[in-house]
């Protein structure tokens, strides 16, 4: 990518609409042979909204982020995002759009730097071979310094993916996400295998980006969910069980029953 395309993506990033609602879910349903993952689902998520999505494990939180991010074609129903219709487009146009998914367990190129994986994330580089031999412009630079400094690896540049710690790959990871500058980020379990330093620097880190940025967090750590969630949706069974503040669905009987309980 040159210089003029880095602006006009900043450009493309600045005329969005404005309305309150970045996320619409309405109606969704996808069936596995006849197993409805998740049912019937309505859910909306705000700008500069950070949501975490609790449930036991089945719930369908992750088939949830799925069918946002295109990986997974829902049976009926549809999820708009900024007014456009996810439902009808590929994984590839879902993340022009806008939209970066994190899966669970961290996906960074082990043999490359960690400058390198952030070259590769930059958006318009499709193949490792195109991102090994552009240059790296000044403005580039920056940028990488700049989200390397906000994921705590701004000392890390130099060193390959393959030495970092797992905590600090999830970081890596998400660097790569904020490298497309996407208005939403999808995070299945970003704090997983993290020491507890390493989820609180995360909890920060996710608040931060939620300033200009909506997140959802896929999270079982009810302390984490505590100090970071804006909102919380509790699924169960694919429905939505409960929805409202930490404390407003830590107190609702029916997800003490089916999920905080145990
Ligand atoms: P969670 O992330 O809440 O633990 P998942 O969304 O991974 O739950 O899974 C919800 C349910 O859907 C589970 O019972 C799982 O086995 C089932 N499921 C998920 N993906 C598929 C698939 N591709 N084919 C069949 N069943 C699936
Ligand atoms: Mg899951």
């Amino acid at each position: 990518m040159n210089t003029t395309q880095l602006e006009m993506s900043h450009l493309a990033n600045t005329s969005v609409p404005a309305q309150r609602q970045i996320l619409k879910v309405e109606d969704l349903t996808v069936s596995f042979d006849g197993f409805r993952a998740v049912d019937n689902l309505n859910l909306t998520v705000d700008r500069n909204e950070l949501r975490v999505i609790i449930g036991p494990n089945g719930a369908g939180k992750t088939t949830l982020l799925d069918m946002i991010c295109g990986k997974t074609k829902p049976t009926a129903g549809r999820v708009l995002f900024n007014d456009i219709e996810l439902t009808r487009m590929s994984e590839h146009e879902i993340v022009r759009a806008g939209v970066g998914r994190k899966f669970q367990t961290p996906s960074v190129y082990e043999d490359l730097s960690v400058l390198e994986n952030f070259e590769i994330s930059l958006p318009g580089m499709h193949g490792l071979f195109q991102s090994l031999t552009f240059r790296r412009t000044a403005q580039v630079r920056e940028r990488i310094e700049e989200i390397a400094d906000q994921v705590f690896l701004k000392d890390q540049l130099n060193r390959r993916a393959c030495q970092l710690s797992h905590g600090q790959k999830q970081w890596l990871e998400i660097g790569m996400l904020l490298m497309q500058e996407p208005e939403l980020l999808l995070l299945d379990e970003p704090v997983a295998g993290m020491s507890p330093r390493e989820r609180e620097q995360t909890g920060d880190l996710l608040s931060r980006i939620a300033t200009g940025k909506s997140v959802v967090v896929i999270e079982h750590d009810m302390d984490f969910v505590k100090r970071i969630a804006h909102k919380v949706t509790v699924l169960h069974q694919g429905k939505l069980l409960s929805e409202g503040s930490a404390s407003e669905v830590q107190s609702d009987r029916r997800v003490i029953d089916v999920y905080l309980g145990h």
